[in-house]
């Protein structure tokens, strides 16, 4: 039977917090270029969103990185780069956007190695968090939503590399991490 989608965040909830955290983030680094380096693939859609929401120079790049293999949905604890950086951070406000943070590990890696290319200020959005899971300690300076522990799919998400398309958050019957 194929797995069935149930909505967890509409898309109006959603649409509705990326522009409270766009304004957040605005006023905040008000006077300030941003540069927002997006993990991928999650955060494609978020990055999109937030990135409208924002009223500053903005620039955008993506770092590709993997914790999660094929059809597995428990963390490997083994961050790999798949894609780096195009440009360098130095003396940048980088604001990191990402969809999830789950066990944070995935995150602690990424702070740890971007911290070493000296930006000016180092930040994190994530869309979600899913603090029953946490086993590093990651502090997120623009939450979206805090969430129960559910695999969740849609808004970027994936389970195999489907569902990113679905236009709210919702839990995947039959996939998951209890
Ligand atoms: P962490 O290192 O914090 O355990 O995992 C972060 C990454 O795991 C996220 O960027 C995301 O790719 C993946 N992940 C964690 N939880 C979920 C989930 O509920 N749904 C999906 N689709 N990916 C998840």
């Amino acid at each position: 039977m194929a797995p069935t989608v149930t909505t967890l965040i509409n898309a109006e909830s959603i649409a509705s917090r990326v522009h409270d955290l766009g304004a957040q983030i605005t006023r905040d680094y008000r006077g300030k270029e941003v540069n927002l380096v997006a993990v991928l693939n999650g955060s494609y859609v978020f990055v999109a969103d937030l990135a409208r929401a924002i009223d500053l120079p903005v620039t955008i790049d993506f770092l590709g990185l993997s914790s999660y293999g094929g059809r597995t949905t428990e963390t490997s604890g083994i961050v790999q780069i798949t894609k780096d950086l195009s440009r360098p951070v130095e003396d940048q406000e980088v604001l990191i956007v990402e969809d999830i943070v789950d066990t944070g590990l995935t995150m602690a890696y990424l702070f740890d190695n971007l911290r070493t290319r000296r930006p000016r200020s180092l930040r994190l959005a994530a869309l979600l968090h899913k603090p029953a899971r946490q086993r590093v300690a990651v502090a997120i300076d623009y939450l979206g939503f805090t969430i129960e522990d559910k695999f969740v799919v849609g808004y970027g998400l994936d389970y195999d590399d489907r569902y990113r398309n679905l236009p709210f958050i919702g839990v995947l019957d039959g996939a998951g991490s209890e």
